[in-house]
């Protein structure tokens, strides 16, 4: 919630069966859910684990979702804060924002801690424009004092998602900070109809549902679009008094998500 900023530590029971797709993020992924279940493996013969890793790619690809499968595969809480929510903070409040986290996050630790939308604190200097330099400024160097401050054998590992890398401030990419960065793309054919299959699972479809020709019919979305898409046939079919959703509501909602994410692009770039 809003009063609080973050979330506090929940224990999550998404694992990496609810993530479809991302096949190459996930063998990365799962590299730091063993650092974080067998830290002494890893430090035995002197190496450092990292703090952190970057996820990088499109909104509504599955960042979140993977973030918390990790939580939930290495059976530690979960910490998160959207940098978005910092940005009308007064001055101050960001970065005690931060140092609270992180004190609550060591208390829990072995755990992790999820930063969404990092580029609105991260930003290098003079490219925001929504919130003051200087906040934005503390928030970032409290966020940078946190992650300096603790060793790498104190079982928290952040991360922080993004879709713009580029905007940010080398700051948080050197060594010991986000010094590795997952790509997560928007599914292929193949992914889309992995997807397709896990947002199917509650749904009560027809028998003759076509799931390879969905996945055909959606190029270009996103988990979050296809997960969208099996809600909304759900519900066209319902409206229609139907017992079973059918290809037809599946092609309906289809046209109403695209419809949807052409306005949202439109929004996004007038001038288009
Ligand atoms: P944003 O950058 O907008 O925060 P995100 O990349 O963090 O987006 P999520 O919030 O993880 O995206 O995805 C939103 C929802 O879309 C998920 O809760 C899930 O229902 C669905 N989804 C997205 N990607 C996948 C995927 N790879 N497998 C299964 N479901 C997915």
């Amino acid at each position: 919630s809003k009063a609080t900023l973050f979330d506090k530590g929940t224990r999550v029971n998404i694992t990496f069966n609810d993530v479809a797709g991302l096949d190459e993020a996930k063998v990365e992924v799962m590299e730091i859910v063993d650092f974080l279940k067998n830290p002494k493996k890893y430090t035995a013969l002197g190496g450092k684990i990292p703090k952190g890793a970057l996820l990088v790619g499109p909104p509504g690809t599955g960042k979140t979702l993977l973030a918390k499968a990790m939580a939930g595969e290495a059976q530690v809480p979960f910490f998160s804060m959207s940098g978005s929510d910092f940005v009308e903070l007064f001055v101050g409040v960001g970065a005690s924002r931060v140092r609270d986290l992180f004190k609550q996050a060591r208390e829990k630790a072995p755990c992790i801690i999820f930063i969404d939308e990092i580029d609105a604190i991260g930003r290098a200097r003079g490219k925001n424009v929504m919130m003051s330099n200087d906040e934005r400024e503390n928030t970032l160097n409290q966020l940078l004092v946190e992650m300096d401050g603790f060793g790498t054998d104190s079982g928290i590992i952040i991360l922080a998602a993004t879709n713009r890398p580029d905007v940010l401030d080398s700051a948080l990419l050197r060594p010991g900070r986000f010094d590795r960065q997952i790509s997560i793309d928007k599914p292929d054919l193949f992914g889309r109809e992995h997807i397709f299959n896990v947002h199917l699972k509650p749904i009560k479809t027809s028998p003759n549902l076509d799931i390879k020709k969905l996945a055909s019919m959606t190029p270009g979305f996103a988990g979050a679009d296809i997960a969208n898409v099996c809600n909304e046939a759900a519900l066209i079919a319902a409206r229609k008094g139907k017992n079973e959703v059918e290809m037809e509501d599946f092609n309906d909602a289809i046209d109403r998500v695209i419809g949807g994410l052409e306005k949202k692009n439109k929004i996004i770039s007038p001038e288009e």
